[in-house]
């Protein structure tokens, strides 16, 4: 576009002139943007083409207890009603003890493609025989991270096709979510087989479907707690555990079931700073692990009480990308009051859960309408303009009215009439 030569070259400055010498924008929607940067000097070390500050929402998601201790839990999200229902399912969960964690192995995985391979059964077998000198290669590649007590692990081949193999690394990052790292460690391996080995690397890069760091949340709440509305405790504990099948069953329904827990854990995981498309990417291809995209958590009554459980992967990191680099990511790692990526994880599969048992809580009893509409009013006042005290008085207005009715042009007109009587 025209003006727009080089931008990635000029200052956050120079790029704000461009928007106005271009008539892209007006004074005022530059002066927005200049107020919306908080630490210009931070975005401009973190991307290219910087012209300001996105903001969302931060909040705490509450009682969350797991493994026996409580933490708090800072939220980055958008949607209304994800920190009420993750903060209620978690509130379920604690009057019944809270969650219990497990996480078997913490490790990552990269890929060097091979194309044009001849006998690949061979050729596998060949490259397995290296495994150890090839794992030294990768060690190498990446010193600090040995030194730091962890590196590679292990070499798979897999075949692909009859002319594709994967040789697969698996490699210990510590506390890094390792993209980085593992690329360096597999672009070394590459430059090996390429040079010495004579093969056609395609490509090495890590694989964001990474089942070396499976973590898992289980809680047990008796069924008794669960009665509302005059329906009886068992009677809904069954109705969730009839959703989770439904989940199992039904892709349509999988997805959004997913996506509630997604909520939870991506809202949790914008808050510690790490890569969101990677844990997205791998816990959408883990849902759909054997062939069919499935409900992730499973929930069934065993006894007198509700038994949940979910396993996602959660590549996360408590360093490395931009968690070094936004102050704000070290209050908030204060604020989860423990540090590390393992304690990461398991809030993160925690939240998961409370956020999936507070939708399904909703669902066969009150319908989630109920919930959602209360909170997406505030969003319907601010839409429409209201300020200050203004929200809540265009809300309670609004929820006088019938549901179908609860609607902008209703808030606007409620908004008029609040500012003309005053
Ligand atoms: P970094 O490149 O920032 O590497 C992690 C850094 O943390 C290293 O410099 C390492 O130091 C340092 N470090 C300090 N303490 C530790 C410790 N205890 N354990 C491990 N490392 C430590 O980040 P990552 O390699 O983790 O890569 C993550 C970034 O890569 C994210 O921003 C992600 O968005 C991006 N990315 C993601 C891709 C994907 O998912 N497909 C692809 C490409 C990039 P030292 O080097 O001295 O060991």
């Amino acid at each position: 576009m025209q003006g727009f030569e080089k931008f990635y070259r000029k200052n956050w400055a120079e790029r704000l002139e461009v928007l106005r010498k271009t008539q892209t924008l007006s004074e005022k929607q530059i002066e927005q943007l200049k107020t919306n940067a908080v630490t210009p000097e931070v975005g401009e070390t973190q991307i290219e083409n910087f012209i300001t500050q996105y903001q969302l929402p931060e909040g705490l998601g509450l009682n969350f207890v797991i493994d026996g201790k409580e933490y708090l839990l800072p939220m980055v999200t958008e949607e209304p009603s994800v920190i009420a229902g993750a903060s209620h399912g978690a509130a379920i969960v604690k009057k019944a003890g809270g969650f219990t964690t497990a996480s078997r192995q913490r490790a990552m995985r990269g890929q060097v493609i091979l194309e044009n391979v001849q006998e690949p059964t061979k050729l596998a077998a060949q490259i397995a025989q290296q495994a150890d000198s090839l794992l030294q290669i990768a060690a190498k590649a990446h010193p600090s991270i040995v030194k730091r007590g962890g590196g590679p692990l292990e070499l798979a081949v897999r075949k692909l096709a009859e002319d594709l193999l994967s040789v697969d690394l698996i490699i210990d990052t510590k506390e890094a979510m390792g993209a980085n790292m593992i690329n360096t460690m597999l672009e070394a391996v590459a430059e090996k087989l390429r040079s010495e080995w004579h093969l056609d690397v395609l490509m090495a890069i890590l694989s964001n479907y990474t089942t070396e760091c499976l973590v898992s949340a289980t809680c047990r709440i008796p069924v008794a707690q669960l009665a509302k509305n005059g329906i009886q405790g068992e009677q809904i504990a069954q109705k969730i555990t009839q959703a989770s099948r439904v989940a199992q069953l039904d892709p349509y329904r999988a997805a959004t079931h997913n996506k509630g827990i997604m909520n939870g854990v991506d809202a949790a995981v914008l808050a510690s700073g790490n890569d969101w498309r990677a844990i997205e990417a791998a816990v959408h291809a883990y849902a759909a692990r054997d062939g069919q995209y499935r409900g992730l958590s499973s929930w069934q009554v065993a006894g007198q009480d509700l038994v949940g459980e979910l396993t996602i992967p959660l590549p996360v990191g408590s360093v490395g990308g931009s968690i070094g680099v936004v102050p704000l990511l070290a209050v908030n790692s204060a604020l989860r009051q423990e540090r590390g990526a393992s304690a990461l994880q398991k809030m993160l599969v925690s939240v998961g859960l409370a956020q999936n048992l507070a939708a399904l809580y909703a669902l066969v009893t009150d319908g989630i309408q109920k919930g959602h509409m209360s909170l997406q009013m505030k969003s319907l006042a601010a839409g429409v303009g209201a300020a200050g005290p203004e929200v809540d008085q265009v809300v309670s207005a609004l929820k006088q009215l019938p549901r179908n009715q609860q609607n902008e042009s209703s808030a606007r007109k409620i908004l008029a009439e609040i500012r003309s009587a005053n």
